[in-house]
């Protein structure tokens, strides 16, 4: 088990791995791919650099700079994060257990604009199934999403819920779903109801009658995560304390992911300060 796993190989998970690794913490960063930093071609904003430098060149940096270091440094997907008394990451094919966790995978993105989706959140729409399955014991729900995320919500609905249908909404599934799992690729028009959720209508005019919607799309932020843990988030943004701390001990969050100036510089602060909370906390336990 770790002392600390970062989820992110972003500038603010990175600047929080070089911290914690370097205060002699065992620390794990796992990341999927180069995060924002992916699009940005040149960056002349960042202190040290005489020449622009493109944003893939800085995450392949910080990243050799944090296995120097010492930190364990993990290329996969997470999809799920549950607490025992300490912390537990799933991906499709291995899990990770640490005694703390920093969120730091970037900004989240909003939920899809669908007619219906944000009226009825909580009356029938949800976006964690560990939470909220056993509300829709023996019901018809639905996933709304097409990857590894979306399969990892489904398996956690099957084994409560009456049947889970898929809604792509006009994607091509990525990954593989149960056989007992009806994928509809059509795209979807809105969600319907009277007081809660009913059904959902396609924009061919067909419609599928469900109790609950569970809204899985892409791959999962740090605020999907927040919210499955219990922590407090304000929209797409989690509420972190003066050392970046969520509202649940030992779960950090730092960069993009909590709002402010989206900016590597704010995001590596962020980070250290994360990292800082982080060490304090172990060294004290
Ligand atoms: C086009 C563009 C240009 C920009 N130009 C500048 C600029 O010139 N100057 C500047 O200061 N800022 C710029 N920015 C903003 C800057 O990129 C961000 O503020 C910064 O990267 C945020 O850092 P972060 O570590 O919070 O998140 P990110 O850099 O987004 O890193 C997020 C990390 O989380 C990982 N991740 C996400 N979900 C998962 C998951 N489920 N499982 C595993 N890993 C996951 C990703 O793989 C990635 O490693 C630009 C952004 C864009 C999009």
């Amino acid at each position: 088990m770790a002392d600390v796993i970062i989820l992110g190989n972003g500038p603010a998970g990175i600047s929080a791995a070089t911290y914690a690794a370097r205060a002699g913490l065992s620390t794990m960063v796992i990341g999927r791919d180069s995060g924002a930093l992916t699009k940005a071609g040149e960056i002349e904003n960042y202190y040290g650099f005489p020449s622009p430098v493109s944003g893939e060149q800085l995450v392949q940096n910080g990243i050799e700079q944090a296995s120097r270091l010492g930190a364990e440094m993990i290329s996969d997907e997470i999809v799920g994060i549950s607490y025992d008394g300490q912390f537990t990451m799933q991906s499709k094919t291995n899990e990770y257990r640490a005694a703390t966790v920093i969120l730091a995978t970037g900004a989240s993105r909003r939920a899809p604009k669908i007619q219906g989706l944000r009226e009825f959140e909580g009356k029938g729409v949800s976006y964690c199934a560990v939470c909220d399955a056993f509300f829709y014991r023996g019901k018809s729900v639905a996933v709304l999403g097409e990857g590894d995320y979306a399969l990892h919500e489904t398996m956690e609905l099957l084994p409560v819920v009456g049947s889970v249908a898929l809604l792509t909404n006009g994607k091509e599934p990525s990954v593989e779903f149960p056989k007992e799992v009806t994928v509809y690729k059509n795209e979807i028009s809105s969600f319907q109801g009277d007081t809660v959720l009913s059904s959902v209508v396609f924009k061919d005019g067909s419609n599928l009658p469900i109790s609950g919607v569970f809204i899985a799309v892409g791959v999962a932020g740090s605020s999907d995560f927040a919210k499955n843990l219990g922590a407090e988030t304000a929209g797409t943004t989690i509420v972190v304390d003066e050392n970046m701390q969520c509202t649940i001990p030992g779960l950090y969050a730092a960069g993009d992911c909590t709002g402010g100036m989206l900016q590597i510089v704010k995001a590596a602060y962020d980070g250290a300060k994360a990292a800082m909370g982080v060490i304090k906390r172990i060294r004290t336990l």
